[in-house]
């Protein structure tokens, strides 16, 4: 069935589950496989797009963002065949199109980063997580610090539109060594970085090593530290907050994570996938089988390829999200007037008075408000006490 919307933009998620080895820290869908059959995925991955094509046959693609896992291990035609069927199938302008890659700091994929831009990928983001050797081997990661300053030089070199990740508020780190960290960091002149505080999964490694009390997490006040300093040095180049844990000079800003923070419609393609999009005024969730074995066999006998769930959600709940992604952001939140009724409105000035909110406004439509730094940071429990 095609269903007629007006041209809305749209985000298209590509979930390339494998990865050579499991972080300790890592709750996402990931799998260490040592080979698979790629031209097999591929065709799982195209035949899927058609599907989604014909509920978003009137939206614009305005990125597309290669998530994992560890997608730089697909083969670079791989991710051509994929970026030349949505350019295909979906309306496009390509001088916008934002094409986003993960990619991790070993030798064989950064080799790969001159292959991937000529299959169309115009942005990296690579997970460097420390430049310290015994933090990396803490991480779990196989790379070492020479490896990820080769590949952030080489990141820089073939592309414009470069990020990286380091992790922080490690066990036993100081406030002088994050500062060194940073520091390091903020020298190659990259404009985007994401910057992420650890936290316990459960089903984790990491998760079982805290519990039995190997190591502990530095405290809340310490953690506030080292993210107030995070945003006092990064600013010294140019790169602002603009969500909780993601740092931009202007207009660097990653437009696919914008699209699910300000909650307009995206597509999740494979593993563990989802997507939000609405149709004839109904917000539907969507999410892919998470099991590799089983969402490849969904997609080759399946009518709905790889559709473990099609919810429809209620207003309240599409408003709720809404407003839970659009806390993370340092722009200012709208309530429209008759979403109002669903909040604490009195709440908001004691959040204004304790400067967990900002520029707080209201008027006969709306009422709007932006959240800062020292709020996004505790943006869940605001949220909590703000919903009715
Ligand atoms: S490389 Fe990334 S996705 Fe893979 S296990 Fe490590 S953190 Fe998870």
């Amino acid at each position: 069935m095609i269903y007629q919307n007006t041209q809305k933009p749209l985000g298209l998620y590509i979930h390339w589950p494998f990865c050579i080895s499991k972080c300790p820290y890592c709750d996402f869908n990931s799998h260490v496989h040592r080979s698979i059959n790629e031209k097999e995925w591929l065709d799982a991955l195209l035949k899927t797009l058609n599907y989604y094509y014909k509920i978003t046959a009137n939206h614009k693609l305005t990125s597309i963002f290669f998530g994992g896992g560890t997608p730089s291990l697909m083969h670079p035609s791989t991710v051509e065949s994929v970026i030349k069927k949505a350019c295909t199938l979906w309306d496009t302008n390509p001088d916008n199109l934002e094409i986003t890659l993960e990619a991790n700091p070993n030798s064989v994929e950064v080799n790969n980063f001159k292959h991937l831009r000529q299959a169309g990928v115009n942005r990296v983001s690579v997970g460097v997580q420390s430049f310290n050797a015994n933090n990396l081997k803490f991480l779990g990661r196989n790379h070492s610090p020479a490896e990820a300053i080769k590949a952030i030089e080489t990141g820089i070199e073939t592309f414009d539109n470069f990020s990286f990740d380091l992790m922080y508020a490690l066990p036993h780190q100081t406030i002088c060594q994050w500062e060194a960290e940073l520091k390091s960091a903020i020298e190659f002149g990259t404009k985007h970085l994401s910057l992420y505080q650890l936290t316990i999964e459960p089903n984790t490694a990491f998760y079982k090593q805290y519990k039995r009390g190997d190591w502990q997490l530095p405290s809340h006040e310490n953690s506030n530290d080292l993210y107030d300093l995070t945003g006092e040095i990064l600013s010294t180049k140019g790169l602002l907050p603009y969500e909780i844990s993601n740092y931009a000079v202007p207009g660097f800003e990653s437009k696919h994570n914008l699209t699910y923070w300000r909650y307009n419609d995206f597509i999740g393609v494979g593993p563990g996938a989802h997507g939000r999009i609405r149709i004839d005024n109904t917000t539907h969730a969507f999410k892919q089988y998470s099991s590799p074995a089983k969402w490849l066999s969904s997609v080759q006998k399946d009518t709905n390829p790889g559709c473990e769930e099609d919810a429809p959600l209620t207003e309240t709940t599409v408003f709720e999200e809404s407003l839970m992604m659009g806390m993370r952001l340092k722009e200012d939140l709208t309530i429209a007037r008759h979403n109002v009724t669903l909040i604490n409105t009195d709440i908001l000035a004691d959040f204004d008075k304790m400067r967990l909110i900002d520029n707080l406004k209201e008027s006969s439509n709306e009422i709007s408000f932006n959240m800062t730094s020292k709020g996004r940071l505790v943006a869940n429990s605001i949220l909590g006490k703000l919903l009715r």
